[in-house]
Formats: C-alpha cells, sequence, structure tokens
C-alpha cells in the first residue's frame, strides 16, 4: 500500500504524488494532517484554514471515485516532531510500503521532510518527493556556470530557452481497486474555522474555477499589460488563490494559457508566472529568506521603528491616505489585495513608516487567502528594497500620484471607503487639494510625506547599499 501526505497539494489533476503513487495500483491512501498549533506559529489566519476545509470536503469526494480513502487528522503541537510521529506510527499501522509527497520549499517544512525520510528509511520505507510546485524541476533554472540567478530578467530569459526541461504534466491518477478502508475525515467537524473575510466561492468546485479563468481569459488577459495596474477592474485572474493551496496545477495553467492567442497582455500574464518560479527558487537557493533576514546580508540589522499604535493604524486603514487604507480595507473584507496596492502599502509601511518588512509579511500571512510565503516575502522584500532584484532603496511610491496614475476616477477608492464617496476624484491627487474636502469621519494623514520620503532615503542610506538595480 502507497501512502501520499497531502499539503498544499489539494486537486486531483496534475498531481504528481499522488499520480505516482497510484500508478502501481497496488491501493493508496492519501493523508491530510490538520495542524493549527503549527500555522499559527508560521502566522496563518483562518481565512486560508477555512478555504482549505472547505477544499479537503470537496477533494474527498473526487479521491472516492478513484477508491483512494481520504484520511483526515488533526495534530496538536509545533514541533517538527509532532508531525514526524504522526506519519511514522501511521505508516506502520497501515503497513505502508511507500510514501509520497509534493515538496514544500519552507524551511521548517522541508527539515521535517528530510528528517522524516532518513528515519523512514531506516525502516525501510522508501520516499518518493516531488517538484509539484514548479514548472521546472529545483536547480534547472540556473547560469551558465551553474549558479542561481537572483535577477528576474536573465532567470526569464533561461527559463524560455529551457521550455522543453518543463516538468511534464501527468493528468489524473489511477482508480484503484475498491479495498475495504473508507475515507475518515470526522476530523473535519471538530476544527471549525470561520474565515473572517468573504470566501472567493470560484475555487470551490472545478467548474466554477473554470469559468472565472474563462471570463479573465475572454475579457482580461489580452489587455493584462494595461488592466494589471488598476486596481478599480476586476482586471487580473485571482489564480493565486487556487494556486497557493495547489487547488490548480500551475504546469496545466501555463500550458492553457501558453495556448491562448499570443499577445502583449498574454506574454505579460505567462511572465508573472515566472515572477511566482523566481520566489520559489530564492527560497531553495536562499533559504535564510525563510529565516526572518533579509535577502541582502546588509540590511539585516536595520534599526526599524516599532510602534504598536502607528501599526495599528496601517492594518486598520486608518492612516489618512486613501489609497493606502483603501487597499488594507478590501485585505480585510476581501482576504485578498491588488497587486499595485500591495506594492504601496508595502512601501508606505516600510519606507514612509520605516516599520518592519517582517510586521507586514506576517499581517498579509494572517488575512490573505493567498498566502504563499515565497511570493509574500519577496514580495515584501522587493518593496523594502532588502530583497534580491528589488525596487532601489530610493524609489518610494508617492501615495497621492499614484492615485492619479492607477485609479484616476478614484473608483477603487471609493469602493473600499465609503466615506469619501463625495470627494471630486481630482483632489484625490495631491495631499494640498485633498485637505479641502477631507470630511471629518475620516483621518488626517498620519505623517508628513514629504519629511518621510527624505528620512527613508537617510536611513538605508545609512545602511549601505550594495545593489542599487
Ligand atoms: C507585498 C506583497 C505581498 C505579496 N504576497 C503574495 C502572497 O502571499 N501570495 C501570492 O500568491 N502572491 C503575493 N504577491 C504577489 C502578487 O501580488 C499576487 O500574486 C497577485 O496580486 C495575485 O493576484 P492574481 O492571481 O489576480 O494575479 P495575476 O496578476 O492574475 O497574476 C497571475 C499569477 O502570477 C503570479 N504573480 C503575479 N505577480 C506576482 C509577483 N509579484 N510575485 C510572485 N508571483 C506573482 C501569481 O501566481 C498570480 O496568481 C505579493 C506581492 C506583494 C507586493
Amino acid at each position: 500500500m502507497n501512502l501520499v501526505w497531502l499539503r498544499e497539494d489539494l486537486r486531483i489533476d496534475d498531481q504528481l504524488a499522488l499520480y505516482y503513487a497510484a500508478e502501481e495500483k497496488k491501493g493508496v491512501i492519501a493523508l491530510y494532517l490538520i495542524t493549527p498549533d503549527w500555522w499559527k506559529k508560521h502566522h496563518w489566519g483562518l481565512n486560508k484554514q477555512a478555504l482549505i476545509k472547505q477544499v479537503l470536503i470537496s477533494l474527498s469526494e473526487k479521491l472516492r471515485k478513484l477508491n483512494i480513502p481520504l484520511i483526515i487528522k488533526k495534530i496538536d503541537g509545533d514541533k517538527i516532531s509532532d508531525q514526524v510521529n504522526f506519519v511514522k506510527n501511521f505508516i506502520q499501522n497501515f503497513k505502508i510500503s511507500k510514501l509520497y509527497f509534493n515538496r514544500q520549499y519552507e524551511v521548517r517544512e522541508s527539515k521535517r521532510d528530510f528528517i522524516l525520510a532518513q528515519q523512514l528509511k531506516k525502516e525501510g520505507v522508501s520516499t518518493f518527493a516531488f517538484d509539484d510546485q514548479l514548472l521546472f524541476p529545483a536547480g534547472t533554472i540556473r547560469s551558465s556556470l551553474n549558479k542561481p540567478l537572483t535577477i528576474f530578467t536573465p532567470f526569464k530569459k533561461k527559463a524560455y530557452s529551457l521550455l522543453n526541461q518543463m516538468i511534464l504534466s501527468v493528468g489524473e491518477p489511477a482508480l484503484q481497486l475498491a479495498g475495504s478502508l473508507e475515507s475518515d475525515i470526522k476530523a473535519l467537524d471538530s476544527w471549525n474555522p470561520i474565515s473572517e473575510s468573504k470566501m472567493p466561492d470560484f475555487i470551490l468546485n472545478h467548474d466554477d474555477l473554470d469559468r472565472r479563468l474563462e471570463h479573465f481569459i475572454q475579457h482580461h488577459l489580452h489587455f493584462y499589460d494595461e488592466h494589471r495596474d488598476r486596481p478599480s477592474l476586476d482586471g487580473t485572474s485571482k489564480i493565486s488563490i487556487p494556486l497557493s493551496i495547489g487547488a490548480i496545477s500551475i504546469r496545466e495553467l501555463w500550458k492553457y494559457i501558453n495556448l491562448c492567442k499570443i499577445s502583449s497582455g498574454q506574454q505579460m500574464f505567462l511572465s508573472e508566472l515566472l515572477w511566482r518560479e523566481f520566489y520559489k527558487n530564492i527560497l531553495i537557493d536562499f533559504p535564510h529568506v525563510g529565516k526572518d533576514q533579509s535577502f541582502k546580508a546588509n540590511y539585516k540589522d536595520l534599526s526599524w521603528i516599532v510602534d504598536q499604535k502607528e501599526l495599528d493604524l496601517w492594518k486598520n486603514g486608518q492612516t489618512g491616505f486613501p489609497i493606502v487604507d483603501a487597499g488594507m480595507r478590501q485585505l480585510k473584507h476581501e482576504g485578498w489585495m491588488h497587486n499595485r496596492v500591495r506594492m504601496i502599502v508595502a512601501m508606505f509601511l516600510t519606507k514612509l513608516m520605516l516599520h518592519s518588512w517582517q510586521e507586514g509579511e506576517q499581517h498579509f500571512a494572517y488575512w490573505l487567502f493567498d498566502y504563499d510565503f515565497s511570493a509574500n516575502n519577496g514580495g515584501w522584500q522587493w518593496s523594502s528594497s532588502t530583497g534580491t532584484d528589488a525596487a532601489p532603496y530610493f524609489r518610494i511610491f508617492n501615495p497621492w500620484t499614484q492615485i492619479e496614475r492607477f485609479d484616476p476616477q478614484a473608483l477603487y477608492i471609493k469602493k473600499y471607503l465609503p466615506e469619501l464617496i463625495n470627494v471630486p476624484e481630482k483632489a484625490f491627487y495631491s495631499e494640498e487639494k485633498f485637505r479641502n474636502y477631507r470630511p471629518s469621519s475620516y483621518p488626517a494623514p498620519m505623517i508628513d510625506y514629504e519629511k518621510c520620503r527624505a528620512r527613508a532615503i537617510e536611513f538605508f542610506k545609512k545602511h549601505g547599499v550594495s545593489d542599487e538595480s
């Protein structure tokens, strides 16, 4: 009997570990561990957990049709040994001969898998690990000197030159002979994460997800290069949500979009999928980014400001800067935020407020349905200039001119800040104009933009900059 340990790969189609475990048709058990203590330690909130619960319910039905019982168990404790011991006992009890799983690249997850594989080896159980989250096997996109590529453009070029080395899609797993073991998903009854934001309904079943993707392809893909920067439009795919829990295969997605008519929008969308791949490779090759450390060593010990009251104003969308507040309120309402606005709020926190990127990273981890460690870490380190191929330290978005460029009719702002509904759109283009229209129900700006901009440049200069690309 083979065991598949499911983690962030909650689907049937092109799921590498599941496919290969089922290939021998000797019988497969699927195991999922609910680990709230572990997730808490990693700052996950209830949104992502609630999403996982919903997806597990539909997944168990799909697995049942393949005669693959799904066993779901809840584990207390946040130690590596808690999970390792559980899986080892499970393997003994069910007389499992081979364990299959898809790699997780985060530091503690990969350490856990390494320890488990070592211990199982001693007991004669083989483990098979797959790069299911990636388009290319880890470590293939390298420089000519076989070094990791830490700048996105060469990484992307190399990826395009290696398309024939992309991991092959595998389709659905083989049907197993009906066995006596029944699924056991009772643990779901006592685990009730209630999402704190509105649950995105389009990922809960395949038809809805397909419809969402079709809608995006028909209406936005070919204009993606223009629409993607307009937060008032539903102009991006929101595919990050199913991707983050593996409810959709990255390779199938790539193939599907790649077959669409070529356009500048379609090309840019594929390029964004490579940003995801890029940050996963950064985590694999530079695991220190997964230990709370800046990618750039000279930014390791920055003396960030610690001020809970200020931080709460940012978290609650009460900074007095409309585009920042709209973004932070979208995050809480929808458990998702538009990419342009993610960059604006992240730069606001780390440069204008001079709070650490780790504070922002954790807050996003808590709220985002699409929370993904490497993309989130990459985004935060990009915005705070501490990361690889990051924005230069002196690049600081002006929260007023960003509105003029990307939300000129203030539609996005007014959607999330209804108290500003009567402010004329052009009044949002500068602090000076806005001052005359700001209703008393909306806070005054918490900082002086010009002063804080100058302070940030001094702050970063002081810590020395080696790479301003
Ligand atoms: C501070 C900050 C935090 C972020 N945190 C996350 C996170 O936790 N999870 C996450 O998936 N993305 C994160 N991103 C990247 C990006 O904002 C989201 O992937 C994107 O907004 C998701 O919406 P979408 O699926 O509609 O994107 P689309 O524009 O439709 O893009 C398609 C896909 O390309 C990938 N992609 C696009 N932009 C990026 C990017 N900059 N980095 C990596 N992959 C990208 C994603 O998989 C995305 O689903 C973060 C960005 C920033 C600046």
